[in-house]
């Protein structure tokens, strides 16, 4: 097999400042790009002011720096990327890939046993204008992939063949579209982020297709979750990670990720934390685990 040899990423969402969790992701995106030698982007995903929290973006950068996470080349704001986005929604309407639907999250449920939208508005040739969401249509084959970590993915034909939303009813862009045409336009070519986003996968890989570009490798990252079992995150009030604590947290999340730094490492500063990791590292030691069932 061919390395892969140019760019991973690290895609945080400005929600709140970074946990455990975010920093396993962190972490897993760095050690596996500098593993094969590649480069680092950071690209701070701010396209839904709904769910943005003030200084947040900002939080996150020194949260990377002072746990000795060094990125390279400028960071990339997503908000900029607007205007690429419209102009790509522009395309895949003029291909008639995408329709208008006006339905509510209520309809959708009252209609489908598992919450996944019924295609029903594929054929009304609704207008695009007012407030309605723009979906996708679905491809015609099964969207299984090789992923380094989990091996063979394979989902429900359910998921295959739901039309999803690329632009939503409040007129922000979605989170599948911006991130895969993100990640064509930076060069992309590992991405490596938590199990969460496992079943977003098969979507994306339907965006690669009708934007003809070529899919790049796929790392899901074991979720952290907490004690009672749910998944660490900004939602649940998980506890940021403290500048202070960094060399414990950094050795934990290192850890967490199935390698095995010596116990006296904790003494040491990020960056020698960090240089071992990356000499030692072994993508085969990185847990699997199995996939958690989430609903965007
Ligand atoms: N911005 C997304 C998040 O914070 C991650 C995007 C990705 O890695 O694909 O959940």
């Amino acid at each position: 097999a061919t390395k892969p040899s140019l760019r991973g990423r690290f895609a945080p969402s400005p929600s709140g400042p970074l946990h455990f969790g975010s920093l396993v992701a962190a972490v897993g995106s760095y050690l596996v790009a500098r593993h094969y030698g590649a480069e680092w982007q950071v690209r701070i995903e701010d396209i839904d002011p709904p769910r943005e929290i003030e200084g947040a973006a900002d939080t996150i950068l020194r949260q990377l720096e002072s746990f000795g996470l060094h990125w390279d080349g400028p960071i990339i704001y997503q908000s900029d990327n607007i205007p690429r986005f419209n102009d790509i929604l522009e395309e895949l309407k003029q291909a008639d890939l995408l329709y208008a639907c006006d339905c509510t999250r209520k309809k959708v449920n009252q209609l489908s046993d598992d919450g996944r939208y019924p295609n029903i508005c594929q054929d009304k040739r609704l207008s695009f204008d007012g407030e309605v969401a723009w979906k996708l249509r679905h491809g015609q084959r099964e969207y299984d992939f090789f992923d380094q970590i989990q091996g063979h993915c394979q989902f429900d034909n359910s998921l295959y063949h739901e039309d999803f939303t690329v632009k939503r009813k409040d007129g922000l862009i979605a989170y599948q579209l911006a991130v895969v045409v993100d990640d064509i336009d930076s060069g992309i070519d590992h991405v490596v982020r938590g199990i969460d986003l496992l079943d977003s996968t098969p979507r994306q890989l339907r965006l690669y297709e009708v934007l003809d570009k070529p899919a790049p490798l796929w790392y899901h990252l074991p979720l952290a979750i907490n004690e009672d079992g749910n998944k660490l995150s900004k939602q649940n009030h998980a506890e940021p990670i403290e500048a202070s604590r960094a060399s414990h947290q950094l050795h934990q999340a290192i850890a967490f990720l199935g390698q095995k730094p010596p116990v006296s490492l904790r003494q040491e500063p990020p960056e020698i934390i960090i240089d071992w990791a990356i000499e030692h590292f072994s993508l085969e030691s990185i847990p699997r685990q199995q996939q958690i069932p989430y609903f965007d």
